[in-house]
């Protein structure tokens, strides 16, 4: 067995087997990991810190690991720390004597209520009235803070601020060299030591593969520590509940964990996130011959509802909290537009603020305003509608490992959308890059932030908890990648459908190469107008219509416009970015011998009055913008290896 190397805090805190871990360990660990960088060495420090824990009083694993992981109870609980400034800052006036601006100026000067907590407690006594020295305080144990946190938290209602005021104090006037710091840190939920709940994860694996007494590795297994840390992680991330996975392991042993550790519906699963990507490039490299399915990106709070066999209904956030009590509006609709055949689902979805009159989406900001404790239906001002994308669970059985064209034929078959209470989230499948443009537009348009593209058959199970490289995020923000905008020339145009009958469509733009005095086709632009930029744009270039595309219009054969126009007037456009293309002759013979260069997802900007089409970018300048993106791109890819 190789022993872990680092500094252990227990050498400066030692107990006696089966007493109270003292909570000093803790506050020192914590110290001694902020001074920390290399994730390897912390982990090391947390798990040795965990199993000496385990060796000596294994009944203090649990609230140590919670205390460590900012929480004070598994998540269905509802309990959490987040104690607000001004009850800690009324807390350390009373304790150290202080007056509030002196204690607000400090905190000014150093961004941390813990660091004045602590400096205050080294530098000053504390008011006699709450500190005898006949009678000093008992040092502070992990189970008294903890449990001490978890009164605090559940303190509601009248006097609810003095008793929490109360509690703080009590904890304070007991607390010893670095404690004061991090019990306002854990009292604030911010720790700021930089050890991410991951890396707790891989050190409680670690630390029970060390103290193993159960059974022995699988033969199989190569590195027993690396997939312990696995286990814990992959456990933990379809059942966020340390009281269980801790006595799991401390009864049946790290091997057995997921056995005995399962996903349980009315408990959350981390949610799978997106990764971000960073330019449309990436995002159409990454599923280039994988079939992919793009949804409306809304705006709200992501919501994991469960629906209970006995018909009870819990709503989970994103970090897993419970969150039911802020909608009991989503709860009845719910439960009214499951079909009968529906006993028990877990919906993963998008709880999104909603005006039914007009139909329209409304902001974050609005959601935001809506109350978040004990609500009640008929104090709702602000609607809600639930956009649902995934469904992780049905009648009884998991659907986790499904791939997602099977969760969503689910998903379809459960419920009876009704508009403005639950809704599908609108869905594209297309590899046909101008429709994922349009779908992109359309999506922006309706106040959506952009689009999730989500693998669809392969690689497509739901993961819980990873950013995952099978959803991928295409945020508005990113159509304006490529800084420069460039100054293009429409010379013809397609006829609009539907909505748009009367006004073009499309336009397909052009470059000017000065060498050749050619105009060279480069993208086609359909989306990204305002409507009335688009009439205006129509009419005025009705009259320019010509016949046939002029001799010096260069475009590939297979575009085919419905209209050719003189080239008459420049339009300013930005785009994400450009990409060789085989249609259009943008630069064609500079970048690449045979074919040119095309833009992705261009957007008008504004008309250049100022300029004549000659004067539009030319085909050179358009060869220099695709060889900085290039480099651009590897340099960014350096950056990212380099860590
Ligand atoms: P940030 O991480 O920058 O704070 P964010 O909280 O919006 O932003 P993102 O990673 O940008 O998170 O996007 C993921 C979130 O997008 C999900 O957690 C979910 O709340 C939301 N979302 C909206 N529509 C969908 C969808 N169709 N599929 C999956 N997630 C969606």
């Amino acid at each position: 067995e190789q022993e872990p190397s680092s500094f252990n805090p227990a050498s400066v805190t030692a107990w006696e087997k089966g007493q109270p871990v003292p909570f000093l360990f803790l506050a020192l660990a914590f110290d001694i990991i902020s001074q920390k960088s290399e994730r390897i060495v912390i982990t090391d420090i947390v798990c040795n810190m965990l199993r000496t824990v385990m060796l000596l009083t294994p009944e203090d694993l649990v609230p140590i690991v919670y205390l460590f992981a900012k929480r004070i109870a598994p998540p269905n609980e509802g309990l959490k720390l987040k104690m607000g400034k001004s009850i800690i800052i009324m807390a350390l006036m009373a304790l150290y004597g202080k007056s509030k601006s002196w204690i607000k100026t400090q905190y000014k000067e150093k961004g941390d209520l813990g660091l004045v907590a602590k400096e205050s407690r080294s530098s000053q006594s504390i008011v006699s009235q709450y500190f005898k020295p006949e009678k000093p305080p008992k040092a502070l144990t992990i189970r008294k803070v903890f449990n001490t946190l978890r009164l605090i938290a559940k303190e509601s209602g009248k006097d609810s601020q003095g008793k929490k005021k109360n509690q703080i104090k009590a904890l304070l006037v007991a607390a010893t060299e670095c404690e004061p710091q991090y019990l306002i840190r854990l009292l604030q939920a911010k720790l700021r030591i930089g050890c991410a709940e991951q890396t707790l994860l891989a050190a409680l694996g670690q630390a029970a593969a060390y103290s193993e007494k159960h059974s022995k590795p699988p033969p199989e297994i190569q590195s027993p520590l690396d997939k312990a840390s696995d286990i814990v992680k992959q456990v933990y991330s379809v059942l966020p509940d340390y009281d269980k996975i801790i006595s799991a392991l401390l009864t049946e042993g790290l091997w057995m964990l997921p056995k005995n550790c399962k996903f349980t519906l009315g408990l959350p699963i981390r949610p799978m996130l997106p990764k971000a990507a960073k330019s449309v490039t990436e995002i159409l490299n990454k599923f280039q011959g994988v079939e992919f399915t793009c949804e409306y990106k809304y705006d709200g709070e992501r919501a994991q509802i469960h629906y209970l066999e006995n018909g009870k209904v819990e709503i989970y956030t994103r970090q897993a909290e419970r969150n039911t009590e802020k909608f009991p509006d989503v709860v009845a609709a719910v439960s009214r537009l499951k079909k009968k055949s529906v006993s028990s689902f877990i919906l993963d979805c998008e709880i999104v603020a909603y005006d039914r009159a007009t139909r329209k989406l409304l902001s974050f900001q609005t959601l935001r305003t809506r109350a978040r404790k004990k609500v009640e239906t008929k104090d709702i001002k602000v609607n809600v509608c639930v956009f649902g994308f995934d469904l992780l669970y049905l009648n009884g059985q998991e659907l986790l490992q499904e791939n997602l064209r099977v969760r969503r034929e689910h998903l379809y078959a459960s419920f009876d959308e009704e508009s403005g209470f639950l809704q599908f989230a609108t869905t594209l499948t297309s590899n046909d890059v101008e429709e994922l443009q349009n779908f992109l537009y359309q999506a922006v348009g309706a106040s959506c932030e952009g689009l999730i593209i989500k693998t669809l058959n392969e690689d497509a199970t739901y993961e819980p908890a990873t950013l995952s490289l099978n959803w991928l995020k295409l945020k508005k923000d990113y159509m304006n990648n490529l800084g420069d905008s460039l100054d293009l020339v429409p010379i013809a145009a397609f006829h609009g459908h539907g909505k748009r009958t009367g006004v073009y469509g499309a336009f397909l733009l052009a470059c000017y190469d000065n060498n050749n005095e050619e105009f060279q086709s480069i993208c086609k632009i359909g989306t990204g107008f305002a409507e009335s930029d688009l009439v205006e744009r129509s009419s005025c270039l009705r009259s320019n219509v010509i016949s046939k595309p002029k001799s010096y219009y260069r475009f590939g054969e297979t575009i085919k416009p419905d209209v050719w126009f003189e080239a008459c007037e420049v339009w300013e456009v930005k785009a994400a970015d450009l990409t060789i293309s085989p249609v259009h002759r943008a630069a064609a013979g500079i970048v690449d011998p045979n074919k040119g260069i095309s833009l992705r997802f261009p957007r008008l900007v504004r008309l250049r009055h100022d300029k004549a089409p000659e004067q539009a970018t030319s085909a050179e300048q358009v060869a220099e913008l695709y060889k900085a993106q290039k480099h651009n791109q590897a340099n960014k890819e350096d950056e990212d290896e380099e860590g």
